[in-house]
């Protein structure tokens, strides 16, 4: 199991030294702004969407490892998916790190399922799921920037 952690903490610390994805996408179709208070992580979403698809996808903001590695991984995935996919891997993401059996979270996560283990620890939740609070009041064309608190 520690191998296992090992491992998870590799690939989150890989994506938090050099996250991908990362800058202002300056043609985006929308964006939204999110922030956790508790931890001061801050994140910017950009999103340009071509006939129901994310075509591109970017970040910038700054944050702890957990939050900014969430951010990188999470444009990795949704890169290419539609919109109903990006909302169903949101949805799936949060069962699992919130630690919800009534979804099974971990399906189909592929390498999200490096956070598998922050739901036992409630306070990283939010550093782990802002990212995609933002990207879900992006695709919503919300206004207002979202906050965890
Ligand atoms: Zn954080």
């Amino acid at each position: 199991m520690s191998e296992t952690n090992d491992l998870y903490q590799e690939v989150i610390l890989d994506h938090y030294k050099r996250p991908r994805n990362h800058g202002r996408l300056g043609d985006a179709d929308c964006h939204a702004e999110g922030q956790n208070p508790l931890c001061g992580d801050h994140v910017t979403v950009y999103v340009k969407v071509k006939g129901g698809i994310v075509e591109e996808i970017t970040f910038e903001g700054s944050g702890c490892a957990i939050s900014t590695a969430s951010a990188s991984l999470m444009t990795e995935t949704i890169k290419g998916k539609t919109l109903d996919e990006a909302k169903a891997f949101f949805r799936k993401f949060h069962a699992m790190v919130t630690g919800d059996e009534e979804v099974d979270g971990g399906d189909g996560l592929g390498k999200l399922t490096v956070f598998a283990g922050v739901c036992q620890y409630p306070a990283r939740v939010k550093c782990a799921t802002l990212v995609w609070h933002t990207l879900d009041a992006a695709l919503d064309n919300r206004r207002e920037p979202i906050s965890t608190e």
